[in-house]
């Protein structure tokens, strides 16, 4: 069974309720094996794939998460769409705690993560807009629909982790015009952009980052329990949002997202990543 819709399950979204599962599966790929297993089944008559980022008993740290595995393996089960949960921190007031914001934007601060599929050879997909378009708009309005507070765009900064970022780089985030900090949405992003999966996220604001002076004696209970009423309402959207993804992608800048971006030759393929790019770049041979 393949499923065209993916969703991948950030902090809190372990399990994913009320769609009908029919397999499982947890496929060795060349990238290795995905965070947990991958469950299949239908909601609304679509087919669809759940992965908890974290694995389902968490696992993994945000450095750590095998992306390379997880987009690897959605893409080998025909998954054309990622809607992918994250839980943030913000940096501005406006987006307050249990807002939901539809990032438009990405700042790159890790750096102890591989964030190419194609790696040791050069693939350059375009990325100026990290997030796709349409689905993004999905998003939007399934989140409206459910009445929630939903901010349409914003920059999110990936920062590496796992500690929670010092005050001096929480203001200078601010200063860059970034609005949201988080620790998962790259390289996920990137690496689905160069599967050529659609790709858009939903941010649940848990807390404000550390800038913000009043807030600094928020208890971790506080956190915890905003990550639960979050995780529980980008459920509710999710729900929502999945009869609304198009059924093609016909014109979608996404899905030939490598038309142009191979620059190394068939010939330098690795010979242990051989199957995979030829598997990734199929269509343009
Ligand atoms: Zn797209």
């Amino acid at each position: 069974m393949t499923a065209r819709i993916g969703v991948i399950g950030g902090s809190g979204v372990y399990d994913f309720e009320g769609v009908e599962y029919r397999d499982e599966v947890c496929p060795d790929t060349p990238y290795g094996k995905p965070s947990d297993s991958i469950r299949l089944g239908t909601y609304a008559g679509r087919e669809l794939a759940f992965l908890p980022r974290h694995g389902r008993t968490h696992r993994f740290n945000p450095t750590n998460v095998p992306y390379a595995a997880n987009i690897y393996a959605l893409k080998t089960l025909g998954v054309e769409w990622i809607i992918a949960l994250n839980a943030v921190g913000s940096l501005r007031i406006e987006l307050a705690p249990l807002h939901l914001v539809i990032p438009d934007q990405l700042i790159d601060r890790t750096r102890s993560r591989v964030n190419t599929l194609f790696d040791p050879i050069a693939v350059h997909v375009g990325f100026a807009d990290p997030f796709c378009n349409s689905l993004r708009h999905v998003l939007i309005r399934a989140a409206k629909e459910c009445a929630l507070t939903v901010h349409e765009k914003g920059t999110y900064v990936c920062m590496e982790g796992p500690l929670f970022s010092t005050k001096a780089e929480s203001h200078l985030y601010r200063s860059w015009g970034a609005d949201l900090i988080g620790m998962t949405a790259l390289p996920e992003a990137k690496l689905a952009r160069e599967a050529e999966i659609c790709y858009a996220g939903i941010a649940s604001v848990t807390d404000y980052d550390c800038w913000h002076e009043e807030e600094e004696t928020v208890d971790i209970q506080m956190v915890i329990r905003n990550l639960l009423k979050n995780a529980e309402n980008v459920k509710k959207v999710v729900l929502k949002a999945i009869p609304l993804v198009p059924q093609s992608r016909d014109g979608d800048p996404c899905a030939s997202a490598l038309a142009t971006a191979v620059i190394s030759k068939p010939a330098d393929f690795p010979p242990d990543k051989r199957e995979a790019f030829q598997f990734l770049t199929k269509k343009y041979r």
